[in-house]
């Protein structure tokens, strides 16, 4: 038996199987289609996405702009070495650019968020001559060698360790064990401003001040992880904007293709002449069907996807706030922009269940506690009255 992608029902087993082991999957369902906001699988049941495909899919499924450009590129050029030019790929870079802040002068393109990081911490080494970085309890930075040293959850790391050296967790928010752990020798405070998987917790403006100052006092970078937080996620093009940082690298991924796998770092002149010929390098990095994706995606941003999205969020919160905020199961509801987080007094993960089961509404966890919402920017009013109703029915009224 074959399915719509021509996999067989066996080849879907022995995958579901395979990945089983690393991430818990959600019941038999197998997706096979989008389309906006909604996922489609195999039987034709429709499910309103609120995870956006784990916070990548900002742009929802099958947006025109991005599946032309891919389908143009995938039809002219798919591959081209990093030792040539490539039209796709400068016309990606110089919108990039265009859009990141002004002193952010430079980018470097990898193929995912982990990755970004990796290079994030080489610069950081390179540029400062440095070895040691500050990281915050709750982080989430990914799960390559480079990228889990800086993650904080043990679960994550432990098992792999030895890690990178020099490398320390600090409470997040917590101002004086900051300016106690940043000295001499640290190369890099790195921090998200709203922390993603660690449960939606927002950076206090005071906190992130300080880490910008100290960083500049003692002659540290700025590391920010946009990853989670760019692209319109919380209602600015960056996270750092609500908070006027001015970060010396910034790591993208996720939003950055519209879900398209790809990453990059965006950096200042200043780290730019620290590097050196074969300081780095990406095979796949720039590839122009990552480009054409990531191009098409920040055009549709720049078209009024990120108003939009602010937007969305206030309207999305306030409705959840008015329908829930003041049941007791409730214990906070935190973030910004369409990146929230209902932080329940009991575990989340039966809710998410109910929620997908009862309501076809898909939600991540952030925690063990927190029911997260990542939806795509395009997110309408009608899906956010969706949205709420089935968060409503799905929470308890007294409890
Ligand atoms: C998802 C995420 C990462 C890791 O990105 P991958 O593409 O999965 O490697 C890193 N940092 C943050 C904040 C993230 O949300």
């Amino acid at each position: 038996m074959q399915d719509a992608l021509g996999n067989t029902q066996e080849a879907i087993h022995n995958t579901q199987s395979f990945e089983s082991a690393v991430v818990p999957r959600r019941g038999d369902t197998v997706m096979v289609a989008g389309e906006g906001c909604w996922m489609i699988d195999r039987e034709g049941q429709r499910y309103l996405d609120l995870t956006a495909a784990q916070g990548v899919a900002m742009l929802g499924y099958n947006h025109p702009v991005l599946t032309a450009a891919l389908q143009e590129q995938a039809a002219r050029l798919h591959a081209c070495p990093n030792f040539f030019y490539n039209d796709t790929r400068a016309a990606f870079l110089e919108k990039l650019i265009a859009v990141t802040p002004r002193h952010l002068t430079h980018a470097f393109l990898a193929n995912s968020g982990a990755e970004a990081i990796d290079g994030a911490i080489k610069f950081s080494r390179l540029a400062t001559g440095r070895t040691g970085i500050v990281a915050a309890k709750g982080s989430f930075h990914g799960r390559t060698v480079g990228a889990v040293s800086l993650t904080w959850n043990p679960k994550y790391r432990r098992k792999f360790e030895p890690l990178l050296p020099d490398v320390s967790h600090i409470p997040f928010n917590d101002i004086d064990q900051l300016v106690a752990a940043v000295s001499d020798e640290t190369a890099a405070v790195a921090l998200e401003v709203i922390q993603g998987e660690g449960g939606v917790n927002e950076g206090d403006a005071g906190f992130l001040a300080a880490a910008q100052q100290i960083c500049r006092e003692r002659g540290a970078l700025l590391v920010i992880d946009e990853i989670q937080t760019g692209f319109g996620r919380t209602g600015q093009w960056f996270g750092f904007q609500h908070f006027d940082l001015t970060p010396d690298i910034i790591t993208l991924a996720k939003g950055l293709g519209g879900g398209f796998p790809m990453g990059a770092i965006v950096y200042s002149s200043q780290v730019q002449e620290s590097l050196f010929v074969g300081a780095h390098g990406s095979t796949f990095g720039g590839n122009p069907l990552a480009s054409a994706a990531g191009l098409a995606a920040l055009t549709v941003y720049q078209d009024g996807l990120i108003e939009q999205a602010e937007r969305a969020g206030r309207r999305l919160r306030g409705e959840l706030e008015a329908a829930i905020g003041e049941r007791k199961i409730v214990r906070a509801i935190r973030g910004r922009g369409l990146m929230i987080g209902i932080d329940l007094r009991t575990k989340a993960m039966p809710f998410l269940k109910t929620l997908m089961e009862r309501h076809r509404v898909l939600a991540l966890p952030a925690g063990s506690t927190v029911l997260r919402l990542l939806p795509p920017l395009i997110l309408s009013d009608d899906e956010i009255g969706l949205t709420v109703e089935a968060i409503a029915a799905t929470l308890p009224q007294n409890m």
